[in-house]
C-alpha cells in the first residue's frame, strides 16, 4: 500500500485511469515516516526481545524501493530524563530563520531555470550542468563503486548536499557536505 507512494514522490502527480483517459492530480507533498526498530519498541535497546529475524522482517514492510526515495534517514534514541525536563538547542525560531534564508539561497540559485527548490531540479542538471568538481563528489563515487546507493540515491544525496550547502550559507556544497548527505541515506534503518 505504501509503495503506491513511489510514483507521486518521484514525479509530483497521481495518475489515476478514467475510462475516457488518464487524469493527473497534482500532488507534491512532503512525506515523514515514522517506524519503531523492531515490534517489541523498548524504552532501552538492551530490553528488545526480538529475534534477528523478526526485526528484519518487521523492518522489511518498508520497501527498498519506497525507502530509496525517503532522503533524511534518522534514528531516534530515547531522550534521557534530563533532557525531558531541561530541553536544550536552539529555538524553533531561531531554525526557522536558517531554513528560510536556505530557502531564499535556493530561489536566488534555481528561479531562472523554472525552480524554486533542490527537491526540484532534475539529477541530470545536477550531473551536468551544475557539476560539482570531481573531489567534492568524490564520496558519491566510491558510494556507487561500492553499491551503497543507487544511481536514484546519489542523485537525492546531491540534492540534499545543496541544502546543507544553503543551510550553511555557502556558495556550492564541501565534500563533507556530499559525505553528511549520503550518511543520512545510510544510517539509521538497519
Ligand atoms: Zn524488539
Amino acid at each position: 500500500m505504501l509503495d503506491t507512494l513511489r510514483t507521486p514522490l518521484e514525479e509530483g502527480e497521481i495518475r489515476v485511469p478514467r475510462r475516457d483517459g488518464t487524469a493527473a492530480y497534482p500532488a507534491r507533498f512532503q512525506l515523514i515516516l515514522a517506524a519503531n526498530p523492531c515490534p517489541c519498541a523498548p524504552a532501552n535497546d538492551v530490553d528488545c526481545i526480538c529475534s534477528a529475524t523478526t526485526r528484519r522482517r518487521y523492518l522489511g514492510r518498508l520497501s527498498g524501493p519506497l525507502m530509496d526515495r525517503v532522503d533524511i534517514r534518522v534514528r531516534m534514541d530515547p531522550p534521557g530524563n534530563a533532557a525531558l525536563m531541561n530541553p536544550v538547542g536552539e529555538s524553533s525560531a531561531l531554525v526557522r530563520a536558517r531554513v528560510m534564508a536556505a530557502r531564499a539561497a535556493a530561489i536566488d540559485r534555481w528561479s531562472d531555470h523554472g525552480w524554486l527548490t533542490n527537491s526540484e531540479v532534475p539529477g541530470s542538471a545536477l550531473r551536468q550542468r551544475f557539476r560539482l568538481s570531481p573531489t567534492v563528489t568524490r564520496p558519491i563515487e566510491l558510494f556507487l563503486r561500492d553499491g551503497r546507493v543507487t544511481a536514484r540515491g546519489a542523485d537525492r544525496a546531491l540534492r540534499l548536499a545543496w541544502t546543507l550547502c544553503d543551510l550553511r550559507g555557502g556558495e556550492s556544497p564541501t565534500e563533507s557536505e556530499v559525505a553528511q548527505a549520503l550518511l543520512f541515506r545510510d544510517r539509521g534503518y538497519a
